[in-house]
């Protein structure tokens, strides 16, 4: 479906009788800016009207955690930050799966929450009594999703929240903004096949299976030891109940191994909402070429993480060494001088100017993640999961939402044709949830999975 019919420029001319509700609405589409520097302006005129007439979905943007940690406002255009609807609208960025997003810390079992709690709750009911005795987790994704619909409910002229296909495309032919919801870590539902329904029954739409813990189900590829070795039994029973329920699976933050058996146990086509290519920047949250092809064989989407430190290996490296070093220097000047004191100060600027900030990588090594995921998943297995608000640093030229065209310039650029583009922005994500949903659909009337204390923690069987 066409998005809706933008111009670069001013209006077409069309006698004042004949205008449409339709072209009257064209009325506040942003006008084509001039080309950036170095940019070719015929194909930046191109890109730009591709790009505002295509779909464009975005599976990962962390704007919640900012409506929570700091009340942010994203209904009011900010100078901070990746992401508010009014630079999504610049941006033509039609769709967001906004992340629910429960850091690791809410996790009861882990012994981190109490030796680090994190420095924005400050609600004692929040924090387990002793080690493994309770978890947040549930709590914490609850009160997201409730900023995101306190946000909605505040603008329902901007923004209208979707959680099917059919829904987000009409929100986005009625000119608002799209807003679904992702839960980012599967502790979420407390290792509660009850809860995961719930949340479903809220409108979530996807569930990262890990953030960077193991939880009850699912082994995690950031700590070292495997606690599962992939999917426990419980884990297959969350797979199996979220595609009942129309979830679409996501492996993004998985362990390699938790990613092939998810693979094997879903019969709806999975996504990595948001991880980048391991063959261009060997981190273990990005996929390599093996997993993306055995994602596309399953009809699969990858969706590109923005992130500095997955996109460019010489970024991570370079700002790991700065700041290790930084640490070193500081925590020198602070043994030397008071806490507060003008002379910390001073030597605390000293540092910053002596040690810049490594410099952001160039959008063309993003562009690189994009066009190897094309070449080697196909271009159906392919789309845009950013990040955004939710990494310190997005590569240059791509500040925030509103430079997202440059992305489609730099692709169009690189010889991609316009049909691959529209499905890179959005149209493979929405194949994909659509097949979920059919899943779903093939399945209703089969008996909801439940928890079994004496099984779900025992080896999945094979
Ligand atoms: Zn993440």
């Amino acid at each position: 479906m066409l998005k809706r019919s933008r111009v670069c420029g001013v209006l077409p001319l069309l006698a004042l009788g004949a205008l449409t509700s339709a072209a009257i609405a064209q009325a506040d589409v942003p006008p084509c800016p001039a080309a950036p520097a170095g940019y070719d302006a015929a194909l930046w005129q191109k890109a730009w009207q591709l790009h505002h007439a295509a779909l464009v979905v975005d599976t990962h943007v962390d704007t919640t955690t900012r409506i929570l940690d700091i009340d942010f406002d994203m209904g009011h255009r900010a100078d901070t930050g990746h992401f508010d609807l009014a630079r999504a609208k610049e941006g033509g960025l039609d769709a967001v799966f906004f992340s629910i997003y429960v850091d690791s810390r809410f996790y009861g079992d882990e012994a981190a929450l109490f030796a680090n709690p994190p420095a924005t709750i400050n609600d004692d009911w929040l924090r387990p009594a002793e080690p493994g005795a309770a978890n947040g987790s549930a709590r914490r994704a609850l009160d997201m999703i409730d900023g995101l619909l306190r946000t909605a409910a505040r603008y329902p002229d901007q923004m209208v929240t979707c959680s099917s296909v059919a829904e987000l495309r009409a929100a986005v032919g009625d000119h608002k903004h799209a807003a679904l919801m992702g839960i980012e870590g599967g502790h979420a539902i407390e290792g509660d096949l009850g809860l995961l329904r719930l949340f479903a029954k809220l409108g979530v739409r996807y569930m990262t299976l890990t953030h960077t813990n193991h939880n009850e189900f699912a082994d995690s590829c950031a700590p070292a030891a495997p606690r599962w070795g992939g999917l426990n039994r419980l884990g297959v029973k969350v797979v199996e109940e979220m595609n009942r329920l129309g979830m679409m699976v996501d492996v993004s933050h998985v362990s390699d191994a938790t990613f092939f058996d998810v693979l094997a146990v879903s019969t709806a086509p999975v996504i990595c909402s948001h991880s980048s290519m391991r063959a261009l920047c060997p981190h273990p949250r990005n996929i390599t070429d093996e997993m993306l092809r055995a994602l596309a064989a399953k009809d699969g989407v990858v969706m590109i993480n923005y992130n500095c430190g997955f996109v460019d290996a010489d970024y991570a490296k370079n700002r790991n060494s700065r700041e290790a070093t930084r640490r070193i220097h500081e925590k020198a000047a602070r043994d030397k001088f008071a806490e507060g004191s003008a002379e910390l100060r001073e030597a605390l600027a000293k540092l910053d100017a002596r040690m810049p900030a490594v410099e952001r990588p160039p959008l063309q090594k993003l562009v690189d993640h994009v066009l190897h995921a094309i070449e080697v998943g196909g271009p159906d297995h392919v789309g845009l999961g950013s990040d955004f608000d939710g990494v310190p640093c997005v590569p240059q030229e791509l500040d925030d939402v509103t430079f997202l065209p440059r992305l489609t310039y730099q692709l169009l650029a690189a010889g991609q044709s316009e049909a691959t583009i529209r499905k890179v922005l959005g149209e493979n994500l929405l194949r994909v949830f659509g097949a979920v949903e059919q899943r779903a659909y093939a399945l209703r009337g089969t008996a909801p999975r439940c928890n079994d204390p004496a099984t779900d923690h025992l080896p999945r069987e094979r």
